[in-house]
């Protein structure tokens, strides 16, 4: 089935919401996910996306949670995203082709992760350093996918300066990148100001809020931990106040809501939620803010 651009995506939609799923680990996992992801296509997302973790079974499982998407809604896009974890040019172009081939319309282009303990990253012997080299070959060889880059609104945690950072990005969207999606926030003057500061670098193409609606005060400080996003001490003061998970959730959900209104009024072009694998707190607030009808 042709699907639109992401490009177009991006123009078409007044706002288009994307969904970003991990690969559960059991079947039942699987099975719970697809359960979740019934309640989340009823918001009516652009397109859904799923992680890619390094190492070969991780590999698979991203492209069974994609085909499997891509079978029971067909008429939904679907975006794989790709590291250049451990992998040699060889088989990043392998994972290309057969993403292409089973009709994945777009990648999120990433560099990856150091492995756990590890500082530095270590590109594979043959393989790629930075994400901008992943964005340059399938834009040379796969110019049919849309591709979609991570941006940082508090600047990617090993960069030396914020205007590195910015510098790198530049170079990673005019490689070819259809849109940047950014690391998950809690403040959104972090966002506001990334996206002047793309402005005056140039950067014009659309630039996606990447959404976590905090579900528990341990789960957001393991996670907040992992990719350098603060929380604000409001957000972190009113999560404290409730030993319960119910109650944190309850404040996750209203700081992500108001973020998401806020957002919205102030014109973003679409809105990326890290669902991890569960419907509530986005369907939530999708339900709440009446997201799903301004596509
Ligand atoms: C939307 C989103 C989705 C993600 N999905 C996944 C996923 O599925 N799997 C996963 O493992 N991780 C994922 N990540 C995490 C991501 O892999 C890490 O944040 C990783 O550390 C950086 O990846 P990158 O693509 O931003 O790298 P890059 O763009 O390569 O940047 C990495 C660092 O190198 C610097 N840099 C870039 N180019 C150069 C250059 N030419 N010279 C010197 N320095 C340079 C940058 O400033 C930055 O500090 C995701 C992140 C986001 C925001």
């Amino acid at each position: 089935m042709a699907h639109p651009t992401l490009s177009e995506i991006y123009r078409q939609r007044r706002l288009a919401l994307s969904f970003e799923l991990f690969p559960p680990k059991t079947e039942e996992g699987l099975n719970n996910l697809f359960q979740h992801l019934k309640e989340l296509t009823g918001c009516g997302p652009a397109y859904i996306t799923c992680t890619y973790g390094a190492g070969g079974s991780t590999r698979d499982r991203t492209l069974q949670v994609l085909t499997r998407v891509m079978e029971e809604y067909p008429a939904l896009p679907v975006a794989s995203h790709l590291t250049c974890v451990g992998a040699s040019h060889e088989d990043l172009r392998g994972y290309l082709r057969h993403a292409r081939d089973i009709g994945i319309a777009y990648i999120v282009a990433l560099r990856g992760d150091p492995p756990r303990g590890d500082k530095t990253f270590r590109p594979h012997p043959d393989g790629l350093q930075h994400a901008i080299e992943l964005v340059s070959l399938i834009r040379d060889e796969f110019p049919g996918f849309g591709v979609a880059v991570a941006g940082y609104p508090e600047m990617h945690p090993a960069s030396p300066s914020r205007a590195a950072d910015m510098e790198h990005l530049k170079r990673k969207v005019d490689a070819g990148a259809d849109a940047v999606i950014t690391q998950l926030f809690y403040d959104n003057d972090d966002f506001y100001r990334f996206r002047d500061r793309c402005a005056q670098e140039g950067i014009h193409v659309p630039i996606v809020p990447g959404i976590l609606p905090v579900t528990s005060l341990a789960q957001i400080k393991r996670i907040a931990a992992l990719c350098g996003a603060s929380l604000t001490p409001k957000l972190m003061e009113r999560l404290e106040a409730h030993p319960d998970e119910e109650g944190q959730f309850l404040v996750g959900l209203y700081h992500a809501a108001r973020q998401v209104d806020e957002l919205v009024e102030h014109g973003v072009p679409g809105v990326h939620f890290y669902v991890l694998n569960k419907s509530r707190a986005a369907a939530f607030i999708c339900r709440a803010l009446t997201l799903s009808n301004r596509g």
